[in-house]
């Protein structure tokens, strides 16, 4: 129950309990609810001014983490372009060099190898950084395609050259160890048997009768047999035009066909055909023309062994075939 208001009523001389009603009922209830409506905006208007809705503010913790994000993706561009960059100049200035092949042509590089959907900017006139970012990253994907394509023609150059150095007759074929001298004896010299002058046309190591001969390059067995002059003689076809022989050799250790690695062992040090002592006789020929073998040896010699095991000058070079 609601308090009961009273008025003072002048005709009976009395306080008597006062109801609102009529006109004065309907300008009070106008009043009140005029004020609640009043307040009510205010009330609104303040919240709306002063505080964010829940869907503000799920949207502002999600901006913020993009822009955490973003932050980080830049980050990662600017990393990802650094480690291209250091690629690239060792691309060209360590790799290309050392297989004596030409730095690409920087439009290349610039250009790319095309081929690519472009980035659409559409709907994104606001957002300059995200546009951009997208073309530091196209323009970074693009020279990442240049790169790969640089590298897998890099690996080919490599294998193909590793193939040409195994071929090529890079060791000696006696080892150090084992050798007892090596006559410096290429171009003519007075044969010991036919007693004239002979062109001869390879190196003459000393050693022990059944030392080991080792092959100097990858290649294969395409003769091993007896000829009167090189005795028991072993020629070995290397690609990219090389060739070497083996003379002299007391047996053999491969047969004509068999595919041999450089080091493996081809046969043993002997003294048969026209040698008058235990040593074997080695030729390389590079398309079709003696060389002189010295210039392809790999020295792992001191410069005193060097000197030691060389007999040097011609005059009193020991001549063994
Ligand atoms: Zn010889």
């Amino acid at each position: 129950m609601g308090k009961v208001k009273y008025r003072y009523n002048p005709k009976t001389c009395k306080y008597e309990p006062w109801y609102l009603r009529g006109k004065a009922l309907q300008d009070q209830a106008a009043i009140f609810i005029g004020l609640s409506f009043l307040l009510g905006g205010l009330f609104y208007f303040g919240y709306t001014r002063n505080f964010d809705s829940l869907e503000e503010q799920l949207l502002k913790k999600k901006n913020i983490t993009l822009k955490v994000e973003w932050q980080i993706l830049e980050d990662r561009i600017q990393a990802a372009t650094a480690d291209l960059n250091t690629l690239v100049e060792r691309d060209d200035k360590n790799y290309r060099v050392i297989l004596d092949s030409s730095p690409l042509a920087p439009e290349i590089r610039e250009g790319g190898v095309g081929g690519s959907e472009k980035f659409s900017t559409e709907g994104l006139k606001d957002y300059p950084t995200v546009i951009s970012d997208y073309a530091i990253l196209e323009k970074l994907r693009s020279k990442v395609d240049v790169e790969v394509q640089s590298y897998k023609e890099l690996n080919s150059i490599l294998t193909e050259r590793i193939e040409m150095w195994a071929s090529r007759p890079a060791i000696q074929p006696i080892n150090n160890k084992q050798l007892e001298r090596l006559h410096m004896s290429y171009g003519a010299r007075f044969h010991p048997i036919y007693h004239r002058y002979m062109e001869h046309k390879g190196l003459d190591f000393s050693a022990a009768n059944g030392t080991p001969v080792y092959a100097t390059g990858d290649g294969k067995v395409i003769m091993a047999h007896y000829s009167s002059s090189y005795g028991n003689v072993i020629y070995l076809n290397h690609e990219h035009d090389y060739e070497t022989r083996y003379a002299h050799l007391s047996r053999f250790a491969v047969k004509e066909g068999d595919v041999v690695k450089r080091g493996h062992v081809i046969g043993y040090v002997g003294n048969t055909g026209t040698s008058v002592s235990d040593h074997l006789h080695y030729e390389v020929l590079f398309k079709g023309q003696h060389v002189n073998p010295i210039n392809f040896f790999q020295r792992d010699l001191n410069n005193k062994e060097y000197e030691r095991l060389i007999e040097a000058g011609s005059t009193d070079a020991k001549v063994l075939d």
